[in-house]
């Protein structure tokens, strides 16, 4: 660490302006942190942060010295005047372990000022570093927690900060070899787990559960077990998205005493405790024993290290991270690991959605250098093309048209994450257009406002139109069309004809599979699926065209419910690529990998997709099971 650490600093000295001085530097996880005596003369000069970052390629970030904090009230006051009431603050809070100044606007962009004037103002006349958060312009319970969290649990943070940092910046040997092992999510959908290891690091690449009625319990969870390590030998978890099939067990090694970083985008963190603060919810309320408890997800969220997309980290010694857009959820990421001086570049694909959806651009597939990819398969399959999206949404409006005509209401069971703000945003549309025809409500139950609510505190992460619309205060997820449930469902079941969006979307559990209940019996009414169902899920019993479904009451014991109403699927609506947009993601990848390794699907997708690519490619491809391990170099 000394050596790393001390020719970091000999570099940075070079262009510190002169007359001022570095008081102290640390490094903060991957973040270099300059502390400095003389913050007036240091920022005289046009911009030295970025000709440092620029030099050394690492995030730098700078700190006044203690001495020069201002009394956090005096410099409340300081601050407010130097921001513009425009700017929409509604919250300055200070976090004295690192010299930050946290402000809240809806407005962000006018607290910056034109080239960060405003932000270099506030920290030359009060000390404190300024960190500017957007206002969720939903309120968001999730979104205010985690922040009220990261402040009170501060001197955590800067401690795990500063021990995630020292390793990161020690010296170690050159690795001569890179294995992966597949701990789950191969050859099957769900419980998505790699380990990635080299002579130095031991990585985690997602960790979720799996949620489908198997034989045994213990088919719900990667098999970290087998790895045979505790569990604080482990340097790195790297989240890609925040889908439970690949967090949810993150908040499990936190419980077992894990307490390295995860590395993710800033919604990926928000959303992961939405989602895994829920699972809790619904386990306890089935009467089950979850894996962890709300503490396990807090502490889990104490240790997110959040990166944007395109920057390059350094997660450790030898391996730099960096995440690129997939298009499957906000926040969702491609992973890109730099391994070794370049000895290995390994791409995780995550989930992945290769062409243009309502809410995101498509996955990014240019990189530096790729050796391995690491595949998702989902649709995968010789059948599997998807509608075009235009297609999917005339045939969505088509079916609720002809029902509400008929006096029905439409069902359409979603994740609460990621298809169901896709389609709000198709009725959003269709409402803002046809104002005389969309004469039905589109209520929203379940988490799906709160999941709406954190996507408006990152415009930044949504397609380049929906941003503009959020940034110009018109959310299409404000739209009057939208009516939340707020608690009586059968007041919806009993009232007009309507559309219900709920979760969850295979219908494993939660308002989804209560409004079913109620809506199965008439003929009226009209049930579409818009995402995936794995094999055993309620929701591709009744896709398939079951006449009878079996359902747990609340009572526990088994229901027969008669399925009358009209089954319909819009399958272009999938936040996954199909089996086209698969093959042209690898296609025009740049550059071409020599080793592809298919995960996230059904045993025969993966093999489909497996040997059609090979035979179109001319490379490697493979299609391994869980626990194969796989040496890369
Ligand atoms: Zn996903
Ligand atoms: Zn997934």
């Amino acid at each position: 660490m000394q050596n790393l650490l001390s020719d970091i600093t000999k570099k940075i000295e070079q262009f510190i302006p002169t007359g001022c001085s570095i008081a102290k530097i640390e490094a903060e996880g991957p973040d270099i942190i300059l502390y400095i005596d003389d913050i007036e003369k240091f920022y005289a000069v046009d911009n030295p942060v970025k000709d440092i970052a620029n030099a050394l390629k690492k995030k730098i970030i700078v700190r006044a010295a203690p001495q020069l904090l201002m009394k956090p009230d005096e410099a409340k006051e300081t601050i407010s005047k130097l921001i513009q009431a425009e700017a929409g603050v509604n919250e300055i809070r200070f976090s004295p372990e690192f010299h930050e100044v946290w402000i809240e606007a809806y407005k962000p962009g006018l607290v910056i000022g034109k080239g960060g004037t405003t932000l270099k103002e506030i920290i030359k006349s009060t000390g404190w570093a300024p960190k500017v958060l957007r206002t969720p312009t939903l309120p968001s319970e999730v979104v205010k927690s985690i922040r009220s969290t990261m402040l009170k649990e501060a001197e955590l943070r800067k401690k795990f900060l500063l021990k995630t940092g020292k390793r990161i910046f020690s010296n170690v040997e050159k690795t001569s070899w890179i294995k992966i092992t597949a701990l789950g999510g191969f050859k099957e959908v769900g419980r998505s787990c790699i380990f990635l290891e080299t002579s130095n690091d031991k990585i985690v690449l997602d960790a979720g559960l799996k949620f489908e009625a198997t034989d045994t319990a213990k088919d719900f969870y990667p098999y970290v077990s087998t790895l045979n390590i505790p569990f604080d030998e482990i340097n790195a978890i790297v989240l890609s998205h925040s889908h439970l099939d690949h967090c949810g067990f993150i908040p499990y090694f936190f419980a077992m005493g894990y307490e390295g970083p995860i590395y993710c985008t800033p919604p990926s963190r928000d959303l992961m405790a939405l989602l895994t603060f829920d699972y809790i919810k619904v386990m306890k309320k089935q009467g089950l024993t979850p894996l962890y408890e709300e503490k396990d997800v807090r502490k889990a969220l104490l240790h997110c290290i959040t990166r944007d997309f395109g920057e390059v980290t350094d997660i450790s010694p030898e391996i730099k991270l960096t995440l690129h857009n997939s298009g499957h959820i906000l926040g969702s990421s491609v992973v890109h690991l730099h391994i070794s001086d370049g000895l290995h570049n390994l791409v995780y694909s995550g989930d992945l959605k290769f062409s243009h959806t309502k809410l995101l651009n498509p996955a990014v597939n240019t990189f530096p250098r790729v050796e391995t990819l690491i595949l998702e398969s989902t649709y995968g399959g010789k059948e599997d093309f998807h509608h075009p999206r235009p297609q999917a949404e005339e045939k969505v409006i088509k079916i609720v048209t002809e029902t509400i005509a008929k006096g029905g209401k439409v069902l359409i069971p979603v994740f609460s994450v990621g298809r169901s703000q896709d389609i709000m945003l198709v009725f959003e549309e269709f409402a803002r257009r046809n104002p005389d025809k969309a004469n039905f409500k589109v209520y929203i139950d379940g988490m799906i406002l709160e999941a709406s609510a954190i996507h408006t505190v990152y415009p930044e992460y949504l397609k380049d139109s929906l941003q503009r619309m959020i940034l110009s205060g018109k959310s299409p997820f404000e739209s009057p069309i939208f009516e939340v449930v707020k608690g009586n469902r059968q007041e919806v079941i009993d009232g007009e004809p309507c559309v219900i969006l709920a979760p969850s979307g295979m219908m494993t559990g939660g308002p989804s599979v209560e409004y079913f209940k109620a809506l199965a019996g008439d003929p009226k009414n009209s049930i579409i699926f818009v995402g995936f169902n794995t094999n055993y899920s309620l929701g591709r019993k009744i896709q398939k065209g079951e006449k009878e479904v079996a359902i747990v009451g609340e009572d526990g014991r088994l229901e027969t419910i008669q399925v009358k109403l009209r089954v319909e699927t819009a399958e272009g609506f999938s936040g996954h690529s199909d089996r086209r947009q698969l093959t042209n993601y690898v296609k025009s990848m740049k550059p071409k990998p020599s080793l592809v390794l298919i995960d996230h699907g059904e045993p025969k997708k993966c093999e489909e997709l497996a040997h059609s690519l090979s035979r179109l490619l001319g490379i490697d491809v493979r299609a391994p099971m869980d626990l194969d391990s796989i040496r890369l170099k």
